[in-house]
């Protein structure tokens, strides 16, 4: 990756990061204001090296067909599948939005970041089996969701998982979901298409190894940002009418030090994450599919247990997990006072209300840090029988910083979910949290749009549209339209769903 020399020092936009957030804003900010002047500050030597990477991440297409953290089960039995629609709902405006690049022909193919895969719930015991029943009652009535098929069958499930279903202990009642429009992606490669692409146009500044200090606002509503050069050649200072935090881990600690109080207040709580991989090509062409199963008592959504084929530089592999972990980084590549650092006056009062308020979480993850080998290839084995653990190693994927924030009644709160922060008069904004995470950067970076660049919106919507035919409508409450852009978006990046 090559980085464009430029004597200007007022930007436009200026990105932070050069993760798969950035990537996608810059992306669109490229389609609907080719002149805009555009900066990029990457703290590492090259682009997509941190969360968006595409080991450090387990590359599920979110869109709800699997996680059954999406649909809870309410007191009275009912599933709520309202979540669930929501997170299709984005996860159609990045079909949209990467059909309009494959379409347009500016991204050449969409091989190269997305690859269908079917996605699976998996369950055993005989209250699971009643709520994934009930789950797929709900859902498959449902435009977003059609297309689902469900079994308690093992004849069935052998076809399609066998590796799951190979020397299956008997006797216990087992069911599963499959969805042919699921995916696995690499964002890290979508990441690199994205900013290559805006590299190979005039305008764009790509500044690799250098990284953001200080935001310190100017007095006329733009941002003075302080960039230091990271293998030497000191610090410089640049403008910005509009700053974009997409920082991943380190974001937290770039809005708490650009001063804006819509930042005051928020902590984070750093997640470290661990998969099994498998690359044995015997094991690999056994599995096709990510089979999501339930999340243990006290784990966090982001935590359920699942079995990914993963695609990667055109190479198939496995993947199971995650293993939750605590560090006090907030990145992988990032310090160990990354924690400490962040706790302030204005968030220590939410931090101790929530160490106090999720004892479950802490035990959670107390356990899963003191698990061994042993235990892990036990998890496994709930997924594939007969895993041997010669077949499998450990690697470690990216973190992920959980947002907490003031609540009124109990002090402070932990969320699980993604949290845009804007202030400056919407001058800057940054992005916490990571779930769904890389899958909803399209629709996160236009939610960034509507709050930063409200005044060139009646401008831009038509090119909006052109780019995300939904836009600015419910999917989930026009079926027509739904068939429509699945459709659409089917036949660009050659889907099978
Ligand atoms: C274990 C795990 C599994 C996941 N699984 C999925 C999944 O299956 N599907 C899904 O959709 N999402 C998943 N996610 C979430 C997803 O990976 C993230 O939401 C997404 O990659 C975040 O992208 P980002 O651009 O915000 O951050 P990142 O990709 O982390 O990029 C941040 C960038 O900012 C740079 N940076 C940091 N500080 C500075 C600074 N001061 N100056 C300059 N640069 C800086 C970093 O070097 C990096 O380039 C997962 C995450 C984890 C950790």
């Amino acid at each position: 990756m090559t980085s464009n020399p430029s004597s200007a020092t007022t930007y436009a936009v200026v990105l932070i990061g050069g993760g798969i957030m950035s990537a996608t804003l810059g992306a669109l900010l490229r389609q609907l204001e080719p002149g805009l002047s555009i900066a990029l500050f990457g703290r590492l030597d090259d682009v997509a090296l941190e969360s968006s990477n595409a080991w450090n991440n387990a590359g599920t297409g979110h869109s709800a067909l699997c996680e059954l953290n999406y649909t809870p089960q309410g007191a009275d039995g009912t599933v709520d599948i309202s979540k669930a629609v929501g997170v299709n709902e984005q996860f159609q405006i990045s079909r949209q939005f990467w059909s309009y690049l494959v379409e347009r022909q500016i991204i050449v193919s969409a091989k190269n970041f997305l690859t269908p895969v079917p996605h699976m719930s998996f369950v055993w015991g005989e209250d699971n089996v009643a709520f994934l029943r009930k789950r797929y009652e709900a859902l498959s009535q449902h435009p977003l969701f059609e297309g689902m098929s469900f079994t308690t069958d093992e004849g069935q499930m052998r076809q399609w998982m066998p590796l799951v279903m190979q020397d299956r202990a008997p006797g216990q009642p087992l069911a599963a979901t499959w969805h042919p429009a699921g995916t696995d992606v690499n964002f890290g490669a979508l990441t690199h298409r994205l900013i290559d692409l805006l590299a190979s146009k005039p305008g764009f500044d790509l500044n690799l190894a250098h990284e953001v200090e200080d935001l310190t606002p100017t007095g006329d509503g733009q941002w003075d940002v302080a960039v230091r050069a990271v293998h030497g050649g000191g610090e410089r200072r640049v403008r910005a009418k509009f700053v974009f935090v997409g920082a991943g881990g380190g974001a937290l600690h770039l809005l708490q030090k650009s001063g804006i109080p819509e930042a005051r207040g928020i902590g984070g709580f750093p997640v470290s994450g661990q998969f099994l991989r498998c690359t044995n090509p015997d094991v690999v062409s056994q599995h096709h599919a990510k089979v999501y199963g339930k999340a243990s008592v006290g784990a966090p959504p982001m935590s359920v247990p699942h079995l990914d084929t993963r695609v990667i530089d055109g190479r198939q592999g496995l993947l199971f997990g995650p293993y939750a972990g605590f560090s006090t980084k907030f990145l992988k590549q990032g310090s160990w006072l990354d924690l400490p650092r962040s706790i302030r006056m204005d968030n220590i009062g939410a931090m101790m209300a929530v160490a106090r308020d999720n004892m479950p979480l802490t035990k959670y993850l107390i356990q899963q840090v003191m698990q061994s080998s042993e235990d892990r290839l036990k998890a496994l084995r709930d997924f594939v029988p007969t895993a041997r653990k010669e077949d499998w190693e450990l690697i470690t994927a990216g973190q992920r910083v959980q947002v907490i924030k003031k609540d009124a009644k109990k002090g402070g709160v932990l969320q699980f979910g993604t949290e845009v922060v804007t202030g400056g008069g919407g001058s800057i904004a940054g992005l916490l949290g990571a779930s769904p995470g890389a899958s909803t950067a399209a629709p996160i970076m236009l939610t960034v749009l509507q709050r930063c660049f409200a005044d060139r919106l009646p401008q831009w919507e038509a090119r909006l549209r052109e780019m995300v035919p939904s836009y600015g409508t419910r999917l989930g409450q026009d079926a027509a339209l739904c068939a429509q852009v699945r459709e659409r978006t089917r036949t660009a990046l050659q889907l099978d769903g």
